[in-house]
């Protein structure tokens, strides 16, 4: 899992909850901020709904332990959110909306969010690419509806639905993380929370390492400290065995690639392909990513561990 960094996730998080507010305030709306104020002071009698909209990710936590203990839950009181407006927020209906300077609507939904965080790839697996679509339907006004992949609610909308428009709630994910393998569960680790240091790393098992991708296996134990439930949930030994072809050529082009090679293609292009040597590397690795950008690759957080560890990078 990588997490999900952005300089401005708090202003982000504002305009999502200013896209809420405006329209939840309108006359005609049944379900609003006041229904909701009334519905979260029965459970949460400290808090607002715009707090458990806004609610980090330690709090998301707490909220989630306290709903547990409620031995009576009515979920038909957030039933609209869940459903209705829930729906419509990842569907980039006509609903939810920001004004600009001019006090002009500019709508708001799951689309915003995605293209604002600028994930490609998603944050549980770092396997699968997370991509806009624009699909034709009849039934929308303009005959065009945009969609993200998928979005996935970390403390699941049918158990918690008053989190089911909770910012730091909402995952934007691959299909295989949410619908094949996350369902109703919870992991461990939210990408939104500050994820201690872990590494995937290489066991070497016999002399056949360097041409066979039986001669080796993915190292997990610095990993697994600290992401358990997410690697159980996600499945991730079992997709990333499907991958050793990957580190077999880092291997290969570790051992064939001399450092006088890698000289001379820096000195070459020096100023114009690359910055430094790291960039050469990256060059004739097919791509590895810097840390700050696991999030635009598949694979970049494994590929970037094992390239450190053969001494590819510094
Ligand atoms: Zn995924």
């Amino acid at each position: 899992m990588i997490p999900i960094q952005h300089r401005d996730l708090e202003k982000m998080a504002q305009r999502h909850w200013e896209a809420i507010e405006n329209y939840m305030t309108g006359k005609k709306v049944k379900y609003n901020i006041k229904y909701y104020d009334k519905k979260v002071k029965k459970y949460f009698p400290l808090l607002s709904f715009k707090e458990i909209v806004l609610a980090n990710p330690n709090l998301i936590d707490d909220l989630a332990s306290y709903w547990d203990i409620f031995v009576v839950k009515d979920y038909a009181d957030f039933e609209p959110l869940a459903e209705t407006s829930y729906k419509s927020y990842l569907t980039g209906g006509e609903t939810f909306y920001s004004k600009d300077k001019k006090g002009n609507k500019i709508y708001y939904g799951s689309k915003n969010l995605v293209e604002g965080l600028g994930i490609s790839v998603c944050p549980y697996c770092n396997r699968n690419y997370i991509k806009l679509v624009e699909v034709e339907r009849e039934e929308t006004v303009n005959n065009k509806l945009i969609r993200i992949d998928e979005l996935d609610h970390f403390y699941p909308k049918g158990k918690y639905p008053f989190l089911a428009l909770s910012f730091y709630n909402l995952i934007p994910s691959c299909k295989t993380c949410n619908q094949t393998f996350k369902k109703e569960e919870i992991v461990s680790v939210n990408p939104y929370s500050k994820i201690e240091e872990f590494s995937f790393g290489l066991k070497i098992k016999n002399s056949k390492f360097y041409y066979d991708k039986d001669g080796f296996c993915i190292d997990y134990e610095k990993a697994e400290e600290v992401l358990d439930k997410n690697f159980e949930v996600f499945h991730i030994k079992d997709v990333y065995d499907q991958h050793k072809d990957q580190i077999l050529e880092l291997i290969q082009k570790q051992i064939t690639y001399p450092d006088s090679y890698i000289d001379e293609l820096f000195q070459k292009y020096e100023g114009t392909f690359f910055r430094n040597k790291e960039d050469v590397i990256r060059h004739l690795s097919n791509g590895i990513m810097e840390e700050e950008n696991f999030h635009l690759r598949p694979l970049s957080k494994l590929t970037h561990d094992i390239a450190k560890e053969l001494g590819l990078l510094d």
